[in-house]
């Protein structure tokens, strides 16, 4: 079985992201959308309201060859105790990339047996992250557009009443 492994943040996930997971979905057997903790960043959302909106946006696009974990440490780690295949990452931009090609040549020395692949952004979110959603969000913008149907209540709700993007900004 092939297995593909998705990794992010995903604070929040976004319609940028869920293109990404439907399209690297049709070329595995199984993919993992992988939450990574980062001890040293502060996220709006925890790791489990993360996991349980991906797990809704998924449901949502009818994806069933599609799993969500959450890992604290070495993504080199995770995907050669699955028997990983790949990791799939999307790429924005040109400023994209520099940061992923360190990340993929790094992730190569540690488990060589696990690829690297890039998905170009549909052209349609390339402007979209999870810092955009926040920052709109937070200030009572329609983020309708940029977040799948399934958690929109959600994430306007926690990103209105708290302002939340701010611990991101201010760090
Ligand atoms: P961000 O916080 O920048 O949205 P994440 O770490 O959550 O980033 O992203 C996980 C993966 O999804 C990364 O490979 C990232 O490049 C990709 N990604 C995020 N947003 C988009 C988008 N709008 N189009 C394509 N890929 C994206």
């Amino acid at each position: 079985m092939k297995i593909g492994i998705c990794p992010g943040s995903f604070d929040p996930v976004t319609l940028g992201h869920m293109d990404i997971i439907t399209r690297g979905a049709a070329l595995f057997d199984k993919l993992v959308v992988l939450v990574l903790v980062n001890p040293k960043k502060q996220p709006t959302f925890s790791a489990n309201e993360r996991c349980e909106m991906l797990k809704a946006a998924i449901a949502e696009q009818g994806c069933t060859n599609v799993q969500v974990d959450v890992y604290e440490g070495l993504l080199a780690d995770y995907a050669r105790e699955i028997g990983a295949a790949a990791i799939i990452k999307g790429l924005r931009a040109v400023s994209d990339y520099e940061y992923e090609f360190q990340m993929a040549l790094t992730n190569k020395v540690l488990c060589p047996q696990v690829e690297t692949i890039f998905l170009n952004t549909n052209a349609a979110y390339m402007y979209l992250s999870s810092s955009v959603v926040k920052q709109v969000a937070s200030f009572g913008g329609d983020i309708s557009r940029f977040v799948p149907k399934s958690v929109l209540p959600a994430i306007t709700r926690r990103l209105l009443v708290t302002g939340n993007h701010k611990k991101e900004e201010e760090k």
